[in-house]
């Protein structure tokens, strides 16, 4: 298997990106964000637990995003390969991930993060809002306070793997096919070492 995180801030372009890369290895996109929109959608027993979470910009506690994970990545049969958007978000989880993914004989192969500056993010998420319907990309400081949840809690995953030399930074500002052809190249160089 192939296994990529897409990493960055909200707003980075992930979501974006990861259509793009998911195509280009054949992998399964997995967005927790997705995954819990879908919930609340739904008005599920989990989705009404977390509605009030999601809509503060917090983080939805490990124990319930650990097992959702696990959960989907356990649903697919023989899987070429996994694209992660929006997981990890800490370092427990990052441990987490290591290690079911140990227990399949696999790993996190490349971790690439997105790299913006927080002014140019604040504005693409009030643009995104306008049309996303999601009520957590309307309002300027709870975009702001889920860019410190981000800076302050997982960030820390950047480094957890890059002591495993397994993560690059990419330019994150640009062109969509721009930044693709970036994380396309990042991932084809690191697979080169
Ligand atoms: P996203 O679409 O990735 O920006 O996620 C939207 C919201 O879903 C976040 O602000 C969190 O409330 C929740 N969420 C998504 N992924 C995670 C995760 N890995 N851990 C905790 N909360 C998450």
């Amino acid at each position: 298997m192939f296994n990529i995180i897409l990493f960055g801030p909200p707003g980075s372009g992930k979501g974006t990106q990861a259509k793009i890369i998911e195509e280009k290895y054949d992998l399964h996109h997995i967005s927790t964000g997705d995954l819990f929109r879908y919930e609340l959608k739904n008005e599920t027993e989990l989705g009404k637990k977390i509605k009030h979470i999601m809509e503060a910009g917090e983080l939805v506690p490990d124990k319930i995003t650990i097992e959702m994970l696990k959960n989907k990545i356990l649903s697919f049969d023989n899987p070429k390969g996994f694209l992660l958007d929006g997981f990890p978000r800490n370092n427990n989880q990052a441990k987490e991930l290591d290690k079911l993914l140990e227990e399949l004989g696999e790993e996190v192969n490349v971790l690439i993060s997105l790299d913006v500056p927080e002014e140019e993010i604040v504005q693409r998420i009030l643009n995104r809002g306008k049309t996303s319907g999601r009520s957590d990309d309307n309002d300027e400081n709870i975009i702001r306070g889920r860019y410190k949840v981000y800076m302050d809690q997982t960030l820390p995953v950047y480094k957890y793997y890059e002591n495993k030399n397994k993560a690059r930074t990419v330019n994150g500002v640009g062109d969509i096919d721009e930044i693709s052809n970036r994380i396309l190249c990042a991932v084809e160089e690191h697979n080169k070492k």
